[in-house]
Order: C-alpha cells, then sequence, then structure tokens
C-alpha cells in the first residue's frame, strides 16, 4: 500500500467504488481506496440491484439518469459486465389519490425528458400478466427501469478507476483518522498508515463508525430489508423478461429474477440493525428472516399476483442497509473538518451511485459539486439529528417508503422535539404545527380544537378558509406571526463590514438599517438569501433559512480571515415574533417610546427597542407584503412579549397567523425563498434579485460571474403566473407549458387570498418571459392556462410596506 494518496476512500462498496472512478476521471489520479474484506462486503453484494429513474427531488432525478447511463461507459472502459436489464417497468394504482400521485410524477418527468406514460390497467395487465386487475385503478409505465448485478457495477467502476490510476487495498481496514494541523490526514490502518490530503468517507453500512473516528455523529440508521425469490414459475416460461414492478398499495416491488420473481416490500413494522454500534466482524452475511413480520405485505403480494403464491418461496434475503431521516443520501464537505468528505446513506445504491459519485468528485476536484445536490448535502441536518431522533424518523420514512406524502401532511415521527416557549399558548389557539428542522411552527390556527386537524389532499383542504381568514385579518387588521424558525448569526469584529461586503452581493448598511442580499458562488449562483441587519459599526445580526444553517456556515467558515471577525449562530437565543398589517404601526407605537413613523422608522429601519419591558431588536420589514415590523427577543422574553402583543393587539383586531397565510401572502408579492427559487442553480438576475446586486462594489465573491449574467449570460428567467384553476393549486415542480411544449418549471404555487388567485412561480427560459399569451401549467394531470405577470400580483411598487 502506498504511504500517500490526494485522496483515500473508505469503502469498496458501490459507492466508494464510484467515487474512485470520478476522481480518476476528473483527473486526480492519486487516490487509493482502503477496503476493510472484499469489494462488495457492506449493503452492496445481497442488493436486488433494482434502479429507476423517479424521485421526488426533480435535482436527485438527473443524477439517477446519469448513473443508468452510466453503466455503458464503465463496461466499455473495464471490460466488466455490469449485468444490465432493462426491462421497463410499470407502477401500480390502487386508489384514486395514487392516480393523482402519478399524474403529478409523469408531469415532474415531463421536464427532465422522461418519457413516462400512464396507462389503463388492461394496458398495465398486458404489460405485467401476473397481475390480477381488479386490485388496480391505472398505472404509470417507465421505460428505463430495470436491473443490475451489484458484483458486476462495483467491479466494473473499480477496474475503471484502477485503469484511470487508482490503487485499491483489500482485507485493510482504517482504524482512525488522525487530522494534522494543515488539514491532511493520517489514515491508519491494519496494514500500516497512508497521509492522505483528502479522506472520503464511503463506509456505508459503518459509516456512523467512520464518523466517530473524528468526533462526527452522522444521521444514518441501517434497517433490515426481506425480498423472497419464488420457485420457477411456469407462467414465465418462453417469455420476454418480465418488468419490473411497484404495487403501491400492496408496497411491494417485484421483478423477474431467472425462472421465478423476486418480490421485497418495506414493510410497516420495519426493524432497525445495529442501532447504535455496527460490528466490524459483520462480513457478507446475511440476517436471519422474519417472514412473519413481512407476511401482511406477502399475503397482499399473493392477492395481487395470484400465480406467486403457487410458485412457493425459494429463497428469502434480509440484509441490512443504511438511510438517512428524509432517505436520500448525504454527499459533501463536513463543516468543521478540513478535507473531510462523506458520501453515505445512499439506499437506492444502483440509482444513485453514479451520480453522488459524480457530484462528490466534482465538489473535491473543482470546489464546486456542478449540480444542485442541496437535497443531498450532509449540511441539510444539525445538531438536532441525535442517534434517538435519526432512529425515529429513518424509521418513519421505511415504513413510509411506498406512501403518498401529501403536500399538507406533516409527519408525526420524533414530534414534538423542538419547541419555542409560546408553544402552548398557539396551541391554546388550536395552532396546527409543522416540524421545520425538528422544531415546532405554527402553520395555521382552526376556530377550535376539533377542526385543529390536515385533511390531506393534493388539493385545496380543510386549512383552505382559515388561511385565507388569515389572510384577510393581516390585510385589513393586524396578523401575529412566529419568526422563530430562521438560522440567526452574530457577526461581530472590526474586519465584520468588509467581510460582509466580500461574502454577500449586495452593499453592506449602515448602522440602524437592514439590506437584503443574495449570496453568490464564484460561478455566480445564488447559494444563500440574507437579511443583513446592522447593529453597530462592528456588530451585525444576521438573518437567513434555518434549514440551510450548516451549510451556510461552511461556507462562511471556508472564508473567514484568519482575525478580525467572529460568525456565532444563534438560531435558538434569539426567537421572534412578527407583527403586520395596517394597524401594525399603531399596535406597536402603543408598547415602544420610539417614533415609528415612516419619517422617524422608515422602510428597512432597525434598532434595539424596549417593547414593553421586553428588550428587543426592532426591524421594519415584510414579507407579507403589507406594513409589518419583526421583533427578535432572547428566548426568556418570548412569552412575556406574546402576552404583550396579543393583549395590545386587541383594539387593533391582531389575530395569529401560521407559515402557510406567510407562503401565499410571499407568492403573492413574487417573493422567492431558499431551495425553492433560490438554489445554486439559479443565477441572481435569472431570479430577479439583480436590484440586490451591488455591481458598483469593487469585489465580492461571485462579482464577475454576476456581471457576464448581467450583461446577457442568463438563461432563465422567474415568472409569477395567476393560474386558471378551480380546486387545486400549483405547489412546486409542475412543469410550465408554452404552446403545448414544456418549457419550465413551477418553484412554489399556492392560492393568494388577498388577490383570489391561484398563482404560481417558476422559470421559463428568458426568451419566453415576453410571452404574453400560450403558457399552461400541468396540475395532477390537467392543464390549465396560466396567465404571465408582468410584476407582483399584490401591490407591485411595494406601497403598502413602505407607507
Ligand atoms: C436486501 C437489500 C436489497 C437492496 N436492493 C436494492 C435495489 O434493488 N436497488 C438499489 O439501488 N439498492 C438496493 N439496496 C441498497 C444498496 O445495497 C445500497 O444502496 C448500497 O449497497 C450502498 O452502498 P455503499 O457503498 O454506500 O455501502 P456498503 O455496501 O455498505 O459499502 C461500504 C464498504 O465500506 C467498507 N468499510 C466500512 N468501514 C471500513 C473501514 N473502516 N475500513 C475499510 N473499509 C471499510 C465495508 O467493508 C463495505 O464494503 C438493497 C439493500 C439490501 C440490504
Amino acid at each position: 500500500m502506498k504511504s500517500h494518496a490526494r485522496a483515500v476512500v473508505i469503502g469498496g462498496g458501490v459507492v466508494g467504488a464510484s467515487v474512485l472512478y470520478h476522481l480518476t476521471k476528473a483527473g486526480w489520479k492519486d487516490v487509493l481506496l482502503i477496503e476493510r474484506a472484499e469489494l462488495t462486503s457492506g449493503s452492496t453484494w445481497h442488493a436486488a440491484g433494482g434502479m429507476h429513474t423517479v424521485n421526488g427531488d426533480p435535482n436527485v432525478a438527473k443524477l439517477q439518469q446519469y448513473t443508468i447511463k452510466l453503466y455503458q461507459e464503465i463496461e466499455r472502459i473495464s471490460g466488466q459486465s455490469c449485468g444490465v436489464h432493462i426491462t421497463g417497468g410499470i407502477m401500480l394504482a390502487g386508489t384514486r389519490e395514487r392516480l393523482d400521485w402519478l399524474k403529478m410524477a409523469k408531469a415532474r418527468g415531463r421536464y427532465l425528458g422522461m418519457e413516462l406514460e400512464l396507462i389503463s390497467v388492461d394496458e398495465a395487465a398486458r404489460l405485467f400478466p401476473l397481475m390480477d386487475k381488479k386490485h388496480f385503478a391505472g398505472a404509470m409505465y417507465d421505460p428505463i427501469e430495470g436491473h443490475v448485478d451489484p458484483y458486476g457495477v462495483t467491479h466494473a467502476y473499480a477496474k475503471s478507476a484502477q485503469i484511470g490510476g487508482a490503487e485499491i487495498v483489500r482485507q485493510t481496514r482504517v482504524t482512525d483518522l488522525k487530522a494534522r494541523p494543515d488539514g491532511t490526514w493520517d489514515v491508519i490502518t491494519t496494514s500500516g498508515n497512508v497521509h492522505a490530503e483528502h479522506v472520503v468517507n464511503a463506509a456505508g453500512l459503518w459509516a456512523r463508525e467512520v464518523g466517530r473516528m473524528v468526533g462526527l455523529e452522522l444521521p444514518v440508521l441501517a434497517m433490515e430489508h426481506q425480498y423472497l425469490i419464488t420457485g420457477d414459475m411456469p407462467e414465465l416460461v418462453g417469455r420476454q423478461e418480465q418488468m419490473h414492478c411497484i404495487d403501491f398499495e400492496g408496497e411491494i416491488y417485484l421483478r423477474q429474477e431467472r425462472g421465478g420473481m423476486l418480490m421485497g416490500t418495506y414493510e410497516r413494522a420495519g426493524v432497525p440493525w445495529s442501532e447504535t454500534e455496527t460490528p466490524w466482524d459483520f462480513g457478507q452475511d446475511l440476517l436471519p428472516n422474519d417472514l412473519e413480520r413481512i407476511a401482511p405485505s406477502l399475503e397482499i403480494g399473493f392477492e395481487h399476483f395470484p400465480s406467486l403464491g403457487e410458485a412457493g418461496i425459494k429463497k428469502v434475503v434480509n440484509g441490512p442497509f443504511t438511510f438517512a431521516p428524509d432517505g436520500n443520501p448525504l454527499i459533501g464537505p463536513v463543516r468543521g473538518l478540513k478535507n473531510y468528505w462523506v458520501a453515505c446513506g445512499v439506499m437506492a445504491g444502483f440509482s444513485q451511485g453514479g451520480g453522488v459519485g459524480l457530484s462528490l468528485a466534482q465538489w473535491m476536484v473543482d470546489g464546486d459539486p456542478g449540480a444542485d445536490v442541496w437535497a443531498m448535502d450532509v449540511a441539510r441536518y444539525g445538531d438536532w439529528t441525535t442517534l434517538k431522533y435519526t432512529n425515529a424518523k429513518v424509521r418513519e420514512n421505511y415504513s413510509r417508503r411506498f406512501s403518498i406524502r401529501f403536500p399538507n401532511e406533516e409527519l408525526t415521527a420524533a414530534r414534538p422535539l423542538r419547541t419555542t416557549p409560546i408553544y402552548e399558548k398557539l396551541a391554546a389557539q388550536h395552532a396546527v404545527f409543522g416540524d421545520y428542522c425538528g422544531l415546532e411552527h405554527p402553520l395555521w390556527f382552526a376556530p377550535t380544537a376539533a377542526e385543529a386537524l390536515d385533511h390531506v389532499s393534493f388539493r385545496r383542504s380543510n386549512s383552505h378558509p382559515h388561511v385565507g381568514a388569515e389572510c384577510a385579518a393581516v390585510q385589513q387588521a393586524a396578523g401575529l406571526l412566529e419568526i422563530s424558525n430562521y438560522g440567526k448569526f452574530e457577526i461581530r469584529g472590526p474586519g465584520a463590514a468588509e467581510w460582509l461586503s466580500r461574502i454577500m452581493a449586495n452593499r453592506v448598511p449602515a448602522v440602524g438599517r437592514i439590506a437584503l442580499t443574495p449570496m453568490l458562488n464564484e460561478r455566480g449562483k445564488l447559494i444563500g438569501d440574507f437579511t443583513i441587519c446592522r447593529v453597530a459599526a462592528e456588530h451585525f445580526f444576521l438573518i437567513g433559512t434555518y434549514a440551510a444553517e450548516v451549510y451556510y456556515l461552511r461556507w462562511f467558515e471556508r472564508h473567514l480571515p484568519p482575525s478580525g471577525v467572529t460568525v456565532r449562530p444563534c438560531a435558538m437565543e434569539y426567537v421572534g415574533l412578527s407583527v403586520a398589517g395596517p394597524n401594525s404601526r399603531a399596535l406597536l407605537q402603543t408598547l415602544v417610546r420610539e417614533d415609528l413613523s415612516t419619517a422617524a422608522f422608515p422602510f428597512l429601519s432597525f434598532r434595539r427597542m424596549d417593547v414593553g419591558m421586553v428588550p428587543a431588536y426592532v426591524g421594519r420589514v415584510s414579507f407579507t407584503g403589507e406594513l409589518g415590523y419583526e421583533m427578535w427577543i432572547t428566548t426568556d422574553y418570548q412569552r412575556a412579549l406574546y402576552d404583550l402583543l396579543v393583549a395590545a393587539g386587541r383594539e387593533f383586531g391582531l389575530q395569529c397567523f401560521g407559515g402557510r397565510a406567510l407562503n401565499a401572502m410571499r407568492i403573492e408579492k413574487s417573493f422567492g425563498t431558499w431551495a425553492r427559487e433560490y438554489r445554486p442553480i439559479y443565477g441572481p438576475f435569472e431570479a430577479g434579485l439583480g436590484r440586490f446586486v451591488d455591481l458598483k462594489k469593487d469585489d465580492f465573491i461571485g462579482r464577475s460571474a454576476a456581471l457576464e449574467e448581467q450583461a446577457g449570460g442568463d438563461k432563465l428567467k422567474l415568472m409569477t403566473f395567476v393560474i386558471d384553476t378551480t380546486d387545486a393549486d400549483a405547489l412546486g415542480d409542475e412543469p410550465i407549458l408554452h404552446e403545448g411544449r414544456a418549457v419550465g418549471w413551477v418553484t412554489s404555487g399556492a392560492y393568494g387570498h388577498r388577490v383570489r388567485q391561484s398563482l404560481a412561480l417558476g422559470y421559463v427560459p428568458k426568451e419566453l418571459a415576453g410571452a404574453d399569451a400560450g403558457f399552461e401549467i400541468e396540475i395532477i394531470g390537467e392543464r390549465h392556462r396560466a396567465i404571465p405577470q408582468t410584476g407582483a400580483p399584490l401591490d407591485p411598487a411595494g406601497r403598502l410596506m413602505r407607507q
């Protein structure tokens, strides 16, 4: 084994092998993979090898498309067969909701170029004759589905990497990792040590242990997973290989395996494996079968596919594989650890392994993953993902693998975990809570306790009229919103202003003022949007998306100078309340000594004030489009401030409102938000944030790319549409069609109660931005006329919030 390498990849499963191959492809030849036993010795060897392109996140779906196309390439380079069988697949729907879900999945696939097709039950039975038609209502056909040989794929990656210059060492375990002061690593192994510039944790079932070597508790957990193979079936003799099939309501997947069928299930009562530690001596072992546990699914399977029941069970496989709480991989550099990368939690290695390897390798070599990998970024999780939290969420996710997730459905596992001091007070107002980063926050308020429950639906649901009433209160009088679920940072020091000016695209505000600003990467793409509040010359309060806190910190810390600036995350030290609406000023004026008139405290002002007895930072900003104020207080004061505002608000018509109303109101104002309108695939001018990019500043990260974008380098434009629809609104990811052709996608949608219109925000090619007709948006399988707007549907000049 060599004693030095540019990168050491720990783990020779399908993921580690893919990372190794992609590193060589990206130009790093001096790379080494260390495998504890033989290649595929973790979860890879007993996988069913199924692959598909459909994924809830379009960006992950793109990487799955890439993975499937890659097999030809690695077969050609390595000469090793991947055993690719593209059989095509059908997804069976047993209910109307599932059919709606399939229609939406098909629509999402439209702008990704997927050829998904909705078919009748008869057509499905022609393609997959083993099914009993009476249990189904319809189906979707995907020509690009099939399976591979897990051994073949892993070895094809490995050989291709070796041909590209990589070295692979087997029967060697990494036992420890020691960081050197310069950020390089000593990789301690059972066969000697290696000095590496970079290390990659691709340790699959042992990813937690390799994380713990550096003090990291990764949110991954392995679940036992069982599939069985039937005896040979006369129905399959002399026929073309059967398609892949998913029976959603039966929670079963099927494919042909030689003369029989392979049937797997994600049972409701899933069982985690090795909840706290993975034994190092677990090799190419299988776990004991537990057919009783999957008996309910088997019963349904044999009812829905009767000939399987007659074929008998030839073999049962029970093996563990890992999941992150949301089921998506964990990839990227880890905040606070230089040159330590992860590629783990990959639950669909044969659909996602290629995309994971490509993104990680590009990130390591070029400093950027080259694609929008937010849905897979390890930085999407923070401190709340403890071992037990992960356990609860992974079990829930596993049990719901084939369940529909409705847009207004809040999952229940691991809740309530984090609450703010006014949680009980809001609950007493019949708040319906959502979970955001493990934190409870109010979504809407029901009139009675009995009604405080979401009826899940793809269409307008029971909360619709109540959200409408909340918006009306904000429009006509005043609304009170809890805004604790934001990320907050305190930035201090003599170099703070200069540093912020370099890291953010907009100008740094004067003391007592607020600036809204995008943050760009070197390629000039959006990697954040913030509110910068200047408390004093050397003291700033920064507000951004909470879910991206670790993601932001990773970037901030990478760009911090050695001295002169400190960045302190303080998300839960400060919680917040906001009042919005025409009466909000008069209300707040009864509680503060300062003059709140526009002349004295104009839009985008920020000041430390006493609100009653409560010391608060008060900012005049608005995400609703109405006159409004945000108050940030340390957590101990929140109850007092809430009581004060509620009492003072009585004579001003103050009503609580929640996140759903806020979302609808920000869309009425065409205001974007992180992870929907603002993502690293868009530039600020495309996203309509050009006015917040100060190109007069000499220097800031992404400036030259932003200049190019401004000079015509933009390709897309964020548009607002009014949709001609009656009972279902756009949610996000629906295709936008122009003259019948899919040209773009929706990023957010909601019913705008104040303008009484169904609205959507979405990107289209900039050439089409001027077109005033011919647009349609597809919602649950139906195309609706979409009328592009030239400005925000509500108060486009922004008079209300500035008055
Ligand atoms: C029953 C079953 C069916 C499945 N079916 C499918 C399917 O149909 N389609 C699909 O896409 N996926 C399927 N999967 C999931 C698939 O197996 C995983 O997505 C994939 O194997 C993950 O690969 P990995 O490389 O991340 O992890 P692993 O395969 O666990 O690889 C990790 C490797 O790292 C090595 N290692 C760990 N620690 C060290 C160390 N300290 N030093 C050196 N080496 C180390 C291990 O020995 C191991 O070889 C299935 C899994 C199971 C169990």
